[in-house]
């Protein structure tokens, strides 16, 4: 265990670690900055319909501007937010932030937010759920929740609990980044998931590995045959998309569509999309 001198620095521990011991305290201490002065904020990506090239709806996801750092990427700061427990209350500002934002989309449009695994576990997930939903008055089947494999980890009675009370309120599962984890297809019908959403590694690899298209064939197949949605993540060229519509996968999101964008271009780009062509 590390013991903390009065000057600030760590006994046993190599100049190297305690520098990042330090820097870590520095993250954690502006994380807690970020949260109270509301330096959050939301980007959406386009769900898009393959076929049909219609928006379905948007992705939130989250950007911070780490003052005098710039622009921090989630993968870097939600893990400390996980481990300090901050992901409770910036996860519930999340839910509210993007309810409101998707109650002035059109009807037709749904949004979808991050639910990460500890903000999961720990109580008061589907009271803020309710919450969000009732303040924006965005109805429940337009908002869906992106949860990961490892939710299903534990596979709990408290797990198995909340997700029937989140579908008894109305709002849609689907499951992240499919395939990077350990459940099976089976499970995802057994807790009845609305849908899957493959993991843009298998989109990468898809060209140079027929495997990577093996799997991807394989759980468009069993998805349609389970009534549950397949959406393709990180379609980057035109190539991908054109394998994904011959498999028969309905919806893709990637930087081919539409990056990651703030919530005025978004309203812009569906403003757009909705005028007949
Ligand atoms: P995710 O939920 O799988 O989100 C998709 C990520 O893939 C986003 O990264 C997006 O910018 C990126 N992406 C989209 N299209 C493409 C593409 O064509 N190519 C490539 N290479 N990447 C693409 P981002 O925004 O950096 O977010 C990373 C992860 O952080 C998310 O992965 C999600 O797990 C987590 N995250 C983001 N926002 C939130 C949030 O509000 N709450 C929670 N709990 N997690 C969040
Ligand atoms: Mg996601
Ligand atoms: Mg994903
Ligand atoms: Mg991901």
């Amino acid at each position: 265990q590390a013991k903390q001198s009065r000057a600030g620095g760590y006994h046993f521990h190599s100049p190297a670690l305690s520098r990042k011991l330090r820097e870590r305290r520095l993250l954690e201490q502006d994380l807690r900055q970020a949260h109270a002065q509301q330096q959050f904020r939301l980007d959406y990506q386009p769900l898009v319909y393959l076929g049909s090239g219609q928006v379905s709806g948007g992705e939130a996801l989250l950007r911070w501007h780490r003052p005098g750092h710039g622009n921090m990427p989630p993968d870097l700061f939600i893990p400390l937010l996980e481990e300090t427990g901050l992901i409770v209350p910036v996860g519930a500002w999340v839910l509210e932030t993007a309810c409101r934002e998707a109650a002035r989309w059109p009807a037709r449009m749904s949004v979808a937010v991050n639910v990460s695994t500890i903000q999961f576990r720990k109580p008061g997930l589907c009271e803020a759920v309710e919450g969000a939903l009732r303040s924006s008055g965005l109805p429940a089947h337009r908002l869906e929740l992106e949860i990961t494999e490892s939710v299903l980890l534990h596979d709990t009675p408290e797990t198995l609990a909340t997700l029937q009370r989140l579908r008894k309120i109305g709002v849609r599962i689907a499951m992240d980044d499919f395939g990077t984890g350990y459940s099976s297809l089976s499970y995802l019908h057994h807790f009845a998931f609305d849908k899957i959403k493959i993991d843009r590694s298998f989109v990468q690899r898809m060209a140079q590995d027929p495997n990577a298209k093996a799997v991807i064939r394989a759980v468009v197949n069993i998805s349609q045959t389970l009534g549950i949605r397949a959406l393709a993540e990180g379609v980057e060229n035109a190539e991908q998309a054109e394998v994904l519509r011959q498999e028969g996968c309905a919806e893709v999101q990637g930087y081919l569509f539409g990056r990651p964008m703030p919530p005025e271009q978004f309203a812009a780009l569906h403003a757009r999309l909705r005028r007949p062509a």
